[in-house]
């Protein structure tokens, strides 16, 4: 570390619902554990190399999107019709520039799409033209089945049956949207945020991931990804209102997490969670479901991984 750097951080979060503690093997743990460890140290690779927190957003969700175990790219919950529509978002804190996708079916990494857009006259893009985009941009596209599992055709079925559209952390049926969030030795900070949504989604539902101040954001002071129950996440702004109540109230980071996440959102009906950090290297983890899928490392601490209340390093 050069006497003006600042010691870099990544934080991740592969969702905010996960299976009971009663429900969760050891082995299963070890599954989780071991995918956001990968994810984490790809990240730091790119951080401790001097790369930006940018970079290092992307390859963590990169990482979690390749792997079945997360409701993002591979291992995507099913829409009503059987398909997958994947959203995601991302967020560069020193400029705020920013580059969004929603409803897309056939990228495989839609994080990588979103990095194109940013560099992009737009901000965001859907559907058909996104995956356009994509191609004139030799992004990655694949079969739509490429992203399913047998497990998540079986949460199909059952959500269907009981005839509810279903957030991957509802009831007994967990798992989730990834995000990251990352400050580089520069300072610099950055936010990301990729899911597949809801299962039993229709009408081309659209939920907060893929929205700039609700699912992600950064700036200059703070970043912030979210995941739980979209539609109070949209209505809550609750990306941004993290990031104004640090602006605008001078509050801590995890007091303002704490706000949002233990009690407005419960308030208003809704759950989740979020992963956050600020310029001065502070995180913040808050959830209000049994669990959330979280990990972060610091330079020159041990990486941390914690799925329910504990974490451990
Ligand atoms: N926030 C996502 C959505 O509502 C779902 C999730 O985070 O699990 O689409």
């Amino acid at each position: 570390m050069t006497s003006n750097s600042k010691p870099y951080s990544l934080v991740i979060h592969g969702g905010a619902g996960t299976l009971l503690p009663s429900q969760f093997t050891p082995a299963l743990k070890e599954e989780y554990s071991q995918a956001l460890r990968d994810a984490l140290l790809a990240g730091e690779k790119i951080l401790k190399s001097g790369g930006t927190s940018l970079d290092a957003v992307c390859e963590a969700i990169r990482i979690m999107e390749e792997s079945p175990l997360f409701n993002a790219g591979k291992g995507a919950v099913f829409t009503h019709e059987g398909h997958h529509e994947l959203d995601a978002s991302l967020m560069n804190g020193s400029d705020q520039k920013a580059g969004a996708v929603c409803a897309v079916r056939k990228v495989r990494n839609p994080i990588l799409l979103c990095k194109e857009i940013m560099d992009s006259d737009f901000v965001m893009m859907s559907g058909a033209g996104a995956e356009e985009f994509a191609t004139e941009r030799h992004i990655e596209l694949v079969e739509n089945a490429f992203f399913s599992t047998p497990f998540r055709k079986e949460q199909l079925k059952e959500a269907r049956e009981a005839g509810r559209v279903q957030l991957d952390h509802t009831g007994e049926e967990k798992f989730g949207t990834v995000g990251a969030v990352a400050m580089d030795k520069m300072g610099n900070l950055a936010a990301g945020t990729s899911t597949g949504g809801m299962t039993n989604k229709r009408y081309g539902r659209v939920g907060d991931s893929p929205l700039i101040g609700c699912g992600t954001w950064a700036d200059k002071r703070c970043a912030v990804s979210a995941r739980g129950w979209g539609e109070f996440f949209i209505r809550n702004s609750v990306a941004y209102r993290v990031a104004a109540r640090v602006e605008f109230l001078n509050e801590s980071l995890v007091a303002a997490g704490d706000q949002v996440i233990m009690k407005e959102i419960p308030e208003m009906g809704g759950d989740g969670g979020l992963i956050a950090i600020d310029s001065d290297g502070n995180i913040a983890m808050p959830f209000n479901t049994p669990g959330m899928y979280r990990g972060y490392v610091k330079e020159n601490e041990k990486l941390v991984i914690g799925i329910f209340n504990e974490e451990e390093s």
